[in-house]
């Protein structure tokens, strides 16, 4: 039985037999092939293929137990607070951090205390923080000055801090690559995810390397990262004081891994680029529709930087790095669930008819 991934990569991480492991079984997500995406990218790298060579796969993260990646760094997060014998952590977070943490701690019969900037974080996952009995306070102000105020907090106080600057989340989330690496039995030429913070690209990077130096996987891939068009300092290379974008899980000014992300980049020969939330919001509806795959805007920010790419000729002018079995994996970071508002905020009503079978008739066009 899949016991947690502390379990399945533990000669991975920093646990020994006196570590308490919290697991709520996250990990083992799904890694789905794309035919759609396949076939879009395909046909800019090798416009005369018959068959796809490039093969696009969505690593669906919302299907981790409070619904994010969030989960991978907080079992690892938890497990070492409480094995130090801490009985409280404390995280400022846009909304799935205090969903993992809370779960976790109440798991791990720790308390939990999270900040979130008021009126930005999805219904879903305030909701969460809640009902795991977090004490959820939310502060006049953006992710920026929460993340400020628990820095202070767990510097001077018993609290332990479980934001991505805990080390031990890095840790946990870089297991998120050795999964893709094991599906796809190889590494991927290219990773695409979403950028917030930028604790995520920092641990998938690590967990490359690694993978790498124990002669897991033969290649590094890429690493292409995407901020929001309105939240996006790394690509601007300066803070921004009011991010403001949808995708309210990347809505950062000033990201806490900013440096660790430019090394990602840098070493990999990739990039970090910004979407609009346009583009995040048709990528979400393509997700959707297309490919069946519910997710949270800041999560359709890689599908809408893929298509970005492709638009931009990236593919084709890196073709000698795709030729042949090329993969592509794009990291979906949250369930769409988290956010029902937004789908609902863009997608038509559904019609109101009388309870008479030649008006549904009428209206499916039967
Ligand atoms: C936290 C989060 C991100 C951003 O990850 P970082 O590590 O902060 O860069 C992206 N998408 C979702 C759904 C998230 O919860």
């Amino acid at each position: 039985m899949w016991q947690g991934l502390i379990n399945k990569y533990r000669d991975f991480l920093p646990v020994t037999e006196a570590t308490p492991i919290v697991t709520l079984n996250e990990g083992n997500t799904p890694l789905v092939y794309s035919e759609n995406l396949s076939r879009i990218v395909s046909a800019e790298v090798y416009p005369h293929a018959k068959n796809f060579a490039v093969g696009v796969y969505l690593k669906y993260e919302g299907l981790n137990p409070t619904g994010s990646f969030k989960d991978r760094g907080m079992t690892m997060a938890i497990s070492k607070a409480k094995e130090d014998k801490s009985t409280a952590v404390i995280c400022a977070s846009t909304g799935n951090t205090s969903a993992s943490a809370s779960a976790y701690a109440a798991r791990a019969g720790l308390k939990s205390i999270v900040l979130v900037p008021e009126g930005a974080v999805a219904l879903g996952k305030l909701s969460q923080a809640l009902i795991h009995g977090a004490v959820v306070l939310q502060i006049r102000g953006n992710f920026d000055d929460a993340l400020n105020l628990v820095k202070e907090i767990s510097a001077k106080y018993p609290v332990t801090l479980v934001n991505s600057l805990n080390p031990f989340r890095i840790e946990g989330q870089k297991t998120g690559a050795f999964e893709i690496c094991d599906q796809l039995e190889e590494a991927p030429h290219f990773q695409l995810m979403p950028v917030g913070n930028a604790g995520n690209i920092t641990a998938y990077w690590k967990g490359y390397k690694e993978y790498k130096e124990k002669n897991k996987i033969n290649k590094l891939p890429r690493m292409l990262g995407f901020q929001a068009q309105g939240a996006a300092p790394i690509v601007r290379g300066e803070i921004v004081k009011n991010p403001k974008t949808v995708a309210t899980a990347i809505r950062i000014g000033n990201p806490a891994s900013w440096k660790n992300a430019e090394a990602a980049r840098d070493e990999s020969g990739g990039l970090i680029d910004m979407v609009s939330d346009e583009e995040i919001l048709n990528a979400y509806k393509m997700l959707a529709a297309g490919e069946g795959i519910f997710v949270e805007p800041a999560s359709a920010a890689s599908v809408a930087g893929l298509l970005k790419l492709v638009k931009n000729d990236y593919f084709k002018r890196d073709s000698q790095d795709v030729i042949g079995n090329a993969k592509i994996v794009c990291v979906l970071t949250g369930h769409g669930l988290k956010d029902p508002d937004r789908a609902l905020a863009i997608i038509k009503k559904p019609k109101i008819i009388k309870p008479d079978i030649k008006a549904v008739l009428k209206e499916i066009g039967y």
